[in-house]
């Protein structure tokens, strides 16, 4: 760690992940240089950090030649369409800030001899077929269906930055990010939990795909942002995952969601299941708990009440 203040670049710093990230990196003492295109990324949730003469937002597509003055410490990768809605409707984008632009983030690492993390996911499992998922299982992508543009991206993402490592000695970490929710997520990105959570708000059906039989394990964002900040202080260099190990069927997810909006009456109403939509996924963490003593802390009741609570201010005032 370096004596003065470390400086860390956070691309996709707009986003979910990357703006609780970029709030948990200035908590820390860091100074932060954000840059995202805003392709999926919001001002909105940054715009409580304007004037911090730590922080800095600069618009920017990370699949053009970054340029950053000065010293950088740290490198988080984050940038990228996330939900399955999303890399659907950008998916020449998501190939290539995952490819492009996991690349630019390299270069300028190795150029400013920072760390570099990058934000993979659990997607590189595919629809897994080993359950649950420890990190030595290399998965089961379709590489030509509409979620291989996110998964191959994600994977060459993490092949290039091993390569980076191998090659050019370059201080990496690999963060396999699961299932992650809480404030700031977009009410309209299309992913389970902002969509129930609006969908019964307004007292309307919860729209189910498939049977509901499919199962995730969902981990607040706190949680997460404190793994991912283990993981770049630590040494470790091969891929890690984070994330809640608690599964549950996503129609016992529906119930949960309705029952804490106060409206366990809500009806459910099937839609087909999206292509190759993963049966299970769930997290094996051993390897976070002995490497980084890492666990998550938020119970699911505490986060999603959390979650609710932010979604329902935007209800309130109209903005969704
Ligand atoms: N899902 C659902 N209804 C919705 C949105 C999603 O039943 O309105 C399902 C989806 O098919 C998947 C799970 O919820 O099985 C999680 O979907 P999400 O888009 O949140 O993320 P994924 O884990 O698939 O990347």
């Amino acid at each position: 760690m370096p004596k003065t203040r470390p400086v860390s670049v956070v691309t996709g710093g707009a986003g979910f992940l990357g703006s609780h990230l970029c709030d948990a990196l200035l908590a820390r003492g860091h100074r932060v240089v954000c840059l995202d295109n805003l392709l999926t990324g919001t001002v909105e949730n940054i715009e409580h950090l304007a004037g911090s003469e730590s922080f800095q937002f600069i618009k920017h597509d990370v699949t053009q030649y970054i340029y950053v003055p000065g010293r950088v410490d740290f490198i988080f990768h984050f940038a990228s369409p996330a939900s399955p809605a999303d890399y659907l409707q950008y998916p020449i984008q998501t190939l290539k800030v995952g490819a492009l632009g996991t690349h630019k983030a390299l270069g300028l690492a190795r150029a400013k001899n920072a760390r570099f993390i990058l934000a993979s996911t659990s997607e590189v499992y595919g629809d897994p077929q080993v359950h649950p998922q420890p990190e030595s299982y290399w998965g089961n992508v379709n590489p030509i269906g509409p979620r291989g543009v996110y998964d191959e991206a994600k994977r060459f993402a993490e092949a290039m930055t091993m390569a980076y490592h191998r090659y050019h000695g370059l201080d990496t970490r690999i963060v396999r990010i699961f299932n992650t929710y809480g404030p700031r997520m977009r009410s309209n990105d299309g992913r389970v939990v902002p969509t129930f959570i609006v969908q019964a708000l307004k007292g309307r059906p919860l729209t189910v795909y498939g049977d509901g039989t499919q199962t995730r394990s969902f981990c607040y964002v706190s949680d997460l942002v404190s793994g991912i900040i283990s993981l770049a202080e630590s040494s470790y260099h091969d891929p890690i995952n984070l994330g809640n190990p608690q599964e549950l069927s996503i129609l016992q997810f529906a119930e949960t969601i309705s029952k804490l909006c106060g409206r366990p009456d809500l009806p459910i109403e099937h839609r087909p299941l999206p292509v190759d939509d993963p049966k299970v996924r769930q997290p094996d963490i051993s390897l976070a708990r002995e490497i980084l003593g890492w666990a998550p802390q938020v119970s699911l009741e505490n986060g999603l009440a959390d979650t609710i609570e932010y979604f329902r201010k935007l209800v309130a005032s109209g903005r969704v």
